[in-house]
């Protein structure tokens, strides 16, 4: 555990931005809070890195840390190159050699573009060294607010690869802000906020099977005959005496188990898994965006 926040909240006048949040980051994880628009994401990460204070609450370190800050709007030169960037913020570091910029900028992929200017680069480019800039202090915990927004599918997905293995090889600790529900399948942690509060925690998985259901609908070759065999099964049915059952079974293995067990007896099948959004929507009761 490498840090914790305890009844974290944060009110600005009647509106609570941030209300008794309980956060727990283990070292090495890689966190995600999730959250439609104006759910306290941003807050709660200006909070974590002690940018503002909490109205009440508090987070704690549990060992000397130091942290790294990807904000949502780039802190960067556009008129500068990657490199001349990289170099100047490494000079505000006493610490940081300038061989730590020319290992970044490898590291992360950015010497085809390194000689460019930082304003001309593609929205995934800039992202990249973003996160070089904010590694230059050899941190131990990178913050991100919503890194990926505003990126092509293809890009987000880059981005992922990218800090993932900078959690595999690094045993860099990652927390970021995202309201892309589909994203989340990546996160160790996922914690899903709305409206200042935590409504659900888990890895997506758990999150999946927890509050959104699997949906199995089957046509049986003899529908009478068909329910009359599943009434010895211990799976919730939602429309009983039609052609087509609709099933709800707990697990992917168990619509496979069901289906190996009565393929005799099945025409055609259709499964489709729980998703993320459907976990969402009955959590929250509407959808993201
Ligand atoms: P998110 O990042 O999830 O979109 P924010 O943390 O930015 O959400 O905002 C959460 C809520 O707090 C919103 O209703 C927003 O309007 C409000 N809020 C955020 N920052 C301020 C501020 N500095 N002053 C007043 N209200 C704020
Ligand atoms: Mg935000």
């Amino acid at each position: 555990m490498i840090l914790t926040t305890n009844n974290l909240s944060k009110s600005y006048g009647q509106q609570k931005a941030v209300n008794h949040l309980n956060l727990t980051i283990e070292k090495g994880s890689l966190t995600a809070l999730l959250g439609p628009n104006g759910a306290g994401k941003s807050t709660t990460m200006q909070l974590l890195i002690g940018l503002t204070s909490p109205t009440t609450g508090s987070v704690s370190y549990q060992e000397q840390v130091k942290i790294g800050v990807v904000f949502q709007t780039s802190v960067l030169d556009d008129m500068l190159t990657v490199q001349e960037n990289l170099q100047i913020r490494a000079k505000q570091y006493s610490k940081v050699s300038q061989t730590k910029v020319t290992q970044l900028i490898k590291q992360l992929g950015l010497t085809n573009f390194s000689k460019q200017k930082y304003g001309l680069l593609s929205g995934g480019q800039k992202r990249r060294v973003d996160i070089a800039r904010a590694l230059l202090n050899e941190s131990d915990i990178l913050f991100l607010d919503e890194p990926t927004t505003g990126l092509d599918i293809q890009t987000r997905s880059a981005i992922w690869t990218l800090l993932q293995h900078l959690q595999d090889e690094q045993d860099l600790t990652i927390v970021l802000t995202t309201h892309y529900l589909n994203e989340t399948d990546k996160a160790d942690k996922i914690y899903i906020i709305d409206q200042g509060a935590l409504i659900a925690q888990g890895s997506a998985k758990e999150i999946k099977q927890r509050y959104a259901n699997n949906l199995l609908t089957i046509t049986a070759k003899t529908p009478d005959k068909f329910y009359s065999l599943l009434e010895t099964e211990n799976i919730p049915v939602l429309n009983k005496k039609t052609a087509t059952v609709a099933l709800l079974p707990a697990t992917v293995q168990q619509a496979i188990q069901l289906l190996t067990k009565y393929q005799a007896e099945i025409q055609s099948f259709e499964f489709q898994a729980g998703t993320m959004d459907a976990a969402f929507i009955k959590l929250t009761g509407k959808e993201v965006r």
